[in-house]
């Protein structure tokens, strides 16, 4: 599959409009869009079909609605008539009202979409969707899997997980594309990889915690350090700030205790 970045400021003139949020555009194929604001880090899908145009997690924002829904009439010359979310969560859900204010509707299943499928788990969300556009080959995934954070499987605990991310393999081919709710899609090679660290992850803090280690030992040490690098695949230079590193030490914990 061709995946061709460009950036929607650089071609269509509306948007040198004073105060318009830029939108990233990144085209998959003529029925599939990836979407995402300068300035807030959810991606949005944006599939052509037979029903009209679905609009997957729009975020929130006047000033990014505004921009989306340009960039959403400069592709398809149309705007949303449909709207998917894959969870509850605000920065995938806040922007429905602005496009059903403008005339789209908001679906709880796709059982007249013929074009999508979607898949319900529990792993991130009590409620996780995922949702595989056939014809693009590309499977919506939420944020059941990250590639810009550590991983977020405070629902459905390891077992939810797993069990999601199988659900997600099924999907497809070893073609398609996984796009996560945030950071870079990827194909299933990396997703594999992604369910591996995690699973490592949780073991590591299993034994450590068993041999008798506190918080504050656990933050510290070298090997939990070096799986919990794993997760950057993008190789920033601070992955995420020092707390959220100890809250997802905390969280998996609690997880752990749990038997979840
Ligand atoms: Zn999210």
């Amino acid at each position: 599959m061709k995946v061709v970045l460009f950036f929607i400021a650089g071609f269509y003139s509306f948007m040198s409009l004073a105060n318009a949020a830029e939108i990233l555009v990144t085209k998959l194929s003529d029925e599939a869009y990836l979407l995402k604001s300068a300035n807030y880090n959810t991606t949005i899908g944006a599939l052509k079909t037979s029903k009209g145009i679905i609009l997957i997690d729009p975020m929130p924002g006047e000033d990014n609605l505004t921009a989306l829904s340009k960039a959403i009439q400069t592709i398809y010359d149309s705007q949303a008539v449909y709207l998917l979310n894959t969870h509850q969560h605000e920065d995938h859900v806040g922007g429905n009202s602005y496009f059903v204010k403008g005339g789209a509707q908001l679906v709880n299943s796709t059982e007249d979409l013929a074009e999508i499928k979607t898949v319900e788990v529990k792993s991130h969300s009590s409620a996780d969707r995922v949702f595989f556009h056939s014809k693009s080959n590309t499977i919506f995934v939420g944020d059941i899997y990250d590639t810009d954070w550590h991983p977020t499987f405070y629902a459905g605990g390891i077992a939810g997980f797993v069990s999601a991310v199988d659900a997600i393999l099924e999907l497809g081919d070893e073609n398609s594309l996984i796009v996560p709710g945030h950071g870079k899609p990827t194909r299933k090679t990396e997703l594999k990889m992604f369910r591996q660290n995690t699973l490592d992850w949780v073991s590591k803090v299993k034994e450590l915690k068993e041999s008798g280690m506190v918080l504050s030992e656990l933050q510290h040490n070298e090997q939990l350090k070096s799986i919990f690098q794993r997760f950057n695949v993008e190789n920033r230079a601070v992955f995420v700030p020092e707390k959220a590193f100890v809250r997802f030490i905390e969280r998996t914990l609690t997880m752990i205790e749990s038997g979840a």
